[in-house]
């Protein structure tokens, strides 16, 4: 499947804005955002012109790369958000809320989004005592998630766990560090979701 390549911290200096993609960097002083808070290349430090499109630009492409998503996939699930009742922003903040390796991230079994993308690939994660390999994988209420037994010794998710203690699990997610297991108890709401996002810009985006 097709991925972006480049620099994780460009991303966020493009968005002017920590995006978190790279684990205990991003806690960091070594974070590119608080040394150069400006975009990246020639034109990086020059006052780009606001616009309305601008604006919504820059906050759907904050949001896909936030999860680590490329433009065609995004775009679907803005369309299944579309075709879903309700408000279309929130629908598709919750789509991607429930993907897997978001849930995996989000339970603190991985430092970042693309570290949870890379342990459900690997068959280190398990969806109701079966192993799931697919980080698109979207969960349900009542879905048990845990860290496959065989993976219960790796480095990588202890080191996550340890770095995760600063991080609040969702309210729509419960865990047990004991176990490495955690349970879906609701599709998340809107006040769940901590990211800094004006979703309806996308929709209007997308509108056109
Ligand atoms: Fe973004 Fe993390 Fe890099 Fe900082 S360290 S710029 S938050 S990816």
């Amino acid at each position: 499947m097709a991925r972006y390549t480049g620099a994780d911290c460009k991303l966020c200096r493009r968005e002017g804005t920590k995006l978190f993609l790279k684990g205990d960097r991003c806690y960091a002083d070594k974070c590119a955002i608080e040394r150069r808070n400006y975009p990246p290349g020639e034109a990086g430090k020059k006052r780009p012109k606001e616009s309305e499109y601008r604006l919504q630009l820059r906050e759907k492409q904050k949001t896909k790369r936030t999860y680590g998503l490329l433009e065609k996939q995004f775009r679907g699930y803005y369309e299944l958000a579309n075709r879903q009742s309700g408000v279309t922003g929130e629908n598709l903040l919750r789509i991607l809320e429930s993907r897997l390796d978001n849930v995996v991230y989000r339970l603190g079994f991985a430092k970042s989004r693309a570290e949870a993308r890379q342990q459900v690939r690997h068959g280190h994660i398990t969806v109701n005592g079966k192993r799931v390999d697919i980080p698109s994988f979207r969960v349900r209420p009542g879905d048990l998630v845990a860290v496959a037994p065989k993976a219960r010794d790796m480095l990588v998710i202890k080191s996550a766990l340890i770095s995760n203690e600063r991080v609040q699990v969702p309210a729509w997610l419960e865990v047990d560090i004991e176990k490495l297991q955690g349970s879906v108890l609701s599709l998340p709401q809107r006040d769940h979701i901590d990211l800094d996002i004006r979703e309806q810009l996308i929709v209007e985006l997308y509108s056109k």
